[in-house]
Parts: structure tokens; sequence; C-alpha cells
């Protein structure tokens, strides 16, 4: 089912969580709320959830104005952070609770839950607690549970912040996969970018309550609408460099460092280049940057190394084979498609 913000704003006396938002997720979709702690993302999954009513705007799920229908009437399945299961109740009781609730039948019931237990693979648990369960299990159960009513959406809550890390790269498949197979509208909240980019269809990066870039994982990291999405994603970090228009070119800040591009006639006076480490190279062949490198360690498979030039120290991921060593200088360039260009006054992207 689709789901469709319009304006959707939510007041807390002196902040607004959330601020006009309007976008549409489309049916069967896996969209991610992303964005620093008090962007504005647990607040608009509690506004789809009916759980909190907004100051202004309307929902949309379908066709249907739900903004002001109570949160167990939308067809809404929910996943939190802390599973919320009730301790005392067996796997199986736990995923037949949904169901208890609105009378279903208990023989239908059971049948329901033991499929949907099938479903997130823990058949073979069923007479347990969630005591005796792991972390990663009591998340399936959570996943069923969520799931056995067959909601119209499905809505999850940093669903993998109490799970160890390869837990979690384990359980995010599996979340992906569980979705895929229902072919469920979801909507997942989460601050880790790399979760984000890996289990969506799309990603919703918001700061302040506004959404600042709306689009597939890759886009989003290959072509940032502003600065602050550029700086958001990415480990290590973007390189962002203040440049000033000189006659011929840009000039970094305090330093006689020029740099030439083809195409930037028409840019501001000042602009920041962005540059991601991992799209620089070493090159003795007219580099765009040459400095002196003041740091060096290896990060997996490649050396990360820290260049200074002027006042401005770039972070850039160079092939191990160069054999660099600090005190030494370097050059350094980037593809032109790999580099960014933003208004310094604005944060917006050029072009
Ligand atoms: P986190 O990742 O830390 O959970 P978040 O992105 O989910 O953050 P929200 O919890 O939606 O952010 O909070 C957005 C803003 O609204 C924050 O400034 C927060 O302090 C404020 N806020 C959230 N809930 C309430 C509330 N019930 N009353 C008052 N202010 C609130």
């Amino acid at each position: 089912m689709d789901i469709r913000l319009n304006n959707l704003t939510m007041v807390f006396d002196d902040i607004t969580a959330v601020d006009q938002i309007t976008t549409t997720i489309k049916d069967g979709e896996l969209v991610s709320l992303l964005g620093p702690s008090g962007c504005g993302k647990s607040t608009t999954l509690m506004l789809l959830s009916g759980l909190y009513k907004p100051t202004s705007g309307q929902i949309f799920f379908g066709d249907q104005d739900v903004t002001k229908m109570d949160a167990e009437k939308r067809g809404i399945g929910m996943v939190f952070q802390n599973y919320a299961l009730y301790p005392h109740l067996s796997v199986l009781k736990n995923i037949m609770f949904p169901l208890k609730m609105k009378k279903v039948p208990k023989k239908e019931a059971m049948e329901r839950a033991k499929e949907m237990a099938e479903l997130v693979q823990i058949g073979h648990l069923l007479d347990r607690k969630p005591g005796q369960l792991s972390g990663g299990q009591q998340q399936r159960v959570a996943i069923a549970r969520a799931l056995v009513k067959k909601p119209n959406v499905l809505l999850l809550d940093e669903p993998l912040s109490n799970l160890d890390a390869r837990l979690r790269l384990e359980m995010r498949e599996e979340i992906r996969r569980i979705q895929q197979e229902v072919g469920i509208t979801a909507v997942f909240v989460t601050h880790d970018q790399e979760e984000a980019l890996s289990i969506s269809d799309r990603v919703m990066l918001m700061k302040s309550g506004v959404i600042q870039q709306e689009s597939r994982p890759q886009e989003m990291y290959k072509r940032p609408e502003n600065e602050f999405v550029a700086s958001f994603l990415g480990n290590p970090p973007i390189n962002l460099l203040t440049m000033k228009k000189i006659e011929n070119g840009y000039q970094l800040e305090k330093s006689a460092h020029s740099l030439l591009f083809s195409n930037l006639a028409t840019y501001p006076k000042s602009i920041r280049v962005g540059i991601r480490p991992e799209d620089f190279f070493v090159t003795k062949d007219n580099p765009r940057f040459t400095g002196e490198i003041i740091h060096i360690e290896t990060i997996g498979r490649d050396t990360l190394i820290r260049m200074q030039i002027g006042d401005t120290t770039i972070r850039a991921l160079v092939d191990p084979v160069h054999q660099l060593k600090v005190g030494a200088t370097c050059g350094l360039d980037g593809k032109e498609e790999n580099i960014h260009f933003f208004d310094s006054a604005s944060g917006q992207r050029i072009e």
C-alpha cells in the first residue's frame, strides 16, 4: 500500500520535530529514515503509526486519509529496538497474541502464527520463552508478531541497535528478505548510514525535521544534493575544501594552491569542493593537489593518508603499492565526475 505524507508537521512546545514533510512511499518499497539524533526520525514513525497525531498536514494509506485514525485501526505492524516481547508467554503465544486480541479463532491463529514462525525461521523454538532466546531470535519473534495480522505497513524503529555487529549484519539481510517475501511497504528508522544504504530501496536523509534528500542509496552517495548529505554519508568522511575564485580557476583558502576545473566560469566566488577519500588517486602527472604527508594508517586493504596543504588537511584512501612515507611530498588527483561542488553560502550542490 502507498503511503503519502502531505506537509506533515509535528511541533512539541518550542521544537518543530517534523517540518512540512511531503513525500510518497510506494507500495512494497522499503524506505529508511536516516539522520542524526534528534532529526525527527522517530517522531515521523510515531506519526505514521498513529501513536502521535500531527500538528498539521495529512497522512494517506492508499486513498484513505488516516491522519485522525487511531493506531489500532491503521493496519500497522511495529518492530522496536527492545523487541517488546511478553516474557511470560512462549514464542508461539507471543506471535499469536495480536490475533487473540482480534478474536481470531484459536486453531486459525495457531496455524497463522506457525506459518509466520517458519517464514522468520524460528519454527523450532515455538515452546521457548523470550528469555531463552538470543537477541537475533527475539527480534525474529518480534517481526513474526508484527506481520501475523497481515498489516498494510511495517514500521521498524532501530530494530538492530541491540544486536552485536555480526548479528546486525545477518538480521538486516533477514529483514530485507522477509519484507520482500511478504511484499509489504516498510519504513525503517536508523541512524546507521551503512544499514540504511544496504537495506533500502530508497533513503530519506533528515536534518532538523526536514528531508534533505530522498533517493536510491547509490545515488545519494554518488550525487549528494547538499553539503550536509555529502558529509553525513561516507566513512572516512568526504573532504570539503573551501576555495575562492581567482583569474583562471579556484584557489584553496590560505594557500597558494590553485585548482583548475574545466567548467567553472559561472560558479560563485566561494565554493566548497567535495572529494571522497576513496576518489583520490596518487599521481605525478600534473596533480591538482600536492602536499606533505603527515599521517599514514592501514585500513583493511587500503592505506589512509593525511596530507597537509597550507591550512587544509586532506584524507585520501590510496593503494598500498605506492609505499608512501610520512614527511614525503605527494600528488593527488580525482576524476572530475567524482568531484562535487557546493555553493559556500547555501551549501547546495552546484549543477
Ligand atoms: P534519536 O535518533 O535520538 O531517537 P530522532 O531522529 O528519532 O532521534 P526524534 O525522537 O523524532 O528524533 O526527536 C526530534 C525532536 O523532537 C528532538 O529535538 C526531540 O527532543 C523532540 N521531541 C521528540 N519527542 C518529544 C516529546 N514527546 N516532547 C517534546 N519534544 C520531543
